[in-house]
């Protein structure tokens, strides 16, 4: 039986995760679910799974939580904050980290996971982006297990040999080739980007997905942090990476050889099916998705992308070339964009243009600790506002 921690347990990829793990009860138990604000959807957790921990944002959040578990007669205590949420990813008893919180708040508790040795399925694209030298040696030095859930990083994993940490040239590989949708916008004429609306912008075509990471597929920053991403995953540079629209994401990306092979990892677009691989790898369990039926599909597109619409893409391969904190910068500068977006203090253009200014204004700074990434963050986080 696996113990498995859900960080960020009430959103897309956490309900995704639990409803995976409902599916196999002879062999996940979960042992702690997490929230920020959707308290009562945490509630309903602990009533089905009753979780070890449950942990939640503030100390009267918890207060109050504890007592609705004791009415019920759970025997879950409550936790909170970021000390909570660490412990409840590094506890002894833990097997399985998922790390499902959205944005830089997922970083500290990711890393405790990684840095206790733990086997970590890592959703949580924002906090490798960030931190990603400091991540990576944490996960050789832990012996720590990592294995990507962003579906295309999960299917260039299902691509690749099981050797392939001794570098992807020794192993035959040409190129990564990292396939994205395109967004709801992927053929809007650009003079109508500023009247975007944040309703719009979450509409995505193929995925049903939290409202950052769709605003992030409408803008391709969600493609360009994949690109960084990919990168640090498979230790390699983004010359060997590329971006292809491919409209209908059936296909999740592939991986070219020299021999001429290129395999691809093809499904429903479902992250059941990642999240499934992640749990039972290197075996397989039912995820409760439909197989595909190519008949049905019919046809496949694919297209170069649009970097002249879309230059997030662009700015983040720009930051990690740069290297350093600029990645860091990038991040953060864009989650406070995407935040102002969906509140309607910022166009949708506005996104692309403050992330470019902050990006090119902050000095990059050797990421020596966790220290410096987080001050790089503040600095970048307070630009962005100010731009505002
Ligand atoms: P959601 O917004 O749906 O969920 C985010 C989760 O994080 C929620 O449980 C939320 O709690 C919690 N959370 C938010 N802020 C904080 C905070 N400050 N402290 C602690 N917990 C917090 O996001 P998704 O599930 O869509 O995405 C999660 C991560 O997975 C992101 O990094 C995203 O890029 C990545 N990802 C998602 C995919 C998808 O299909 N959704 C695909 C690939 C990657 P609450 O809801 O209670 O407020
Ligand atoms: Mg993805």
């Amino acid at each position: 039986m696996q113990q498995v921690t859900v960080l960020g347990a009430t959103g897309s990829i956490g309900v995704s995760t639990l409803d995976v793990i409902r599916r196999h009860p002879d062999k996940y138990s979960v042992f702690a679910v997490t929230a920020n604000s959707r308290v009562d959807e945490l509630y309903q957790q602990c009533v089905e799974f009753q979780p070890v921990y449950a942990v939640v944002a503030s100390a009267s959040q918890a207060q109050a939580l504890q007592s609705r578990c004791v009415q019920q007669g759970l025997q879950t205590e409550v936790l909170n904050g970021e000390e909570g949420l660490c412990q409840a990813a590094k506890a002894p008893e833990v097997d399985v980290v998922m790390a499902a919180i959205v944005g830089a708040a997922g970083l500290e508790p990711t890393l405790a996971a990684v840095s206790a040795g733990k086997k970590v399925l890592l959703a949580n694209k924002e906090s490798l982006v960030m931190a990603g030298a400091l991540f990576i040696d944490c996960v050789r030095r832990a012996g720590a297990t990592l294995l990507p859930i962003d579906s295309e990083h999960n299917a260039m994993f299902q691509c690749l040999p099981v050797t392939h940490g001794n570098g992807l040239s020794n192993v035959g590989v040409r190129k990564l080739l990292l396939t994205g949708s395109g967004g709801p916008f992927r053929t809007l004429p650009l003079d109508q980007f500023d009247a975007v609306t944040p309703e719009q912008a979450c509409a995505h075509p193929n995925w049903s997905m939290g409202q950052k990471i769709s605003v992030d597929s409408a803008t391709m920053m969600n493609k360009g942090l994949e690109l960084i991403e990919a990168c640090w995953l498979f230790d390699t540079t983004p010359e060997q990476i590329d971006v292809v629209i491919h409209k209908q994401s059936i296909i999740h990306s592939l991986v070219q050889y020299s021999d001429g092979t290129t395999l691809a990892q093809m499904g429903n677009p479902d992250m059941r099916t990642p999240i499934a691989y992640g749990l039972a790898w290197p075996e397989r369990i039912t995820a409760g998705v439909d197989d595909l039926d190519l008949v049905q599909i019919a046809q496949l597109d694919f297209e170069a992308p649009d970097e002249h619409r879309f230059p997030c893409l662009r700015l983040a391969r720009e930051a990690f070339i740069a290297g350093g904190t600029a990645p860091a910068i990038l991040n953060a500068a864009n989650e406070i964009a995407v935040e102002a977006f969906l509140h309607r203090r910022a166009s949708f253009s506005d996104i692309a243009r403050i992330n470019e200014t902050v990006l090119n204004k902050l000095e990059v700074w050797e990421p020596k600790d966790l220290g410096v990434v987080q001050k790089a963050d503040a600095l970048a986080r307070q630009t962005a506002l100010s731009l505002l």
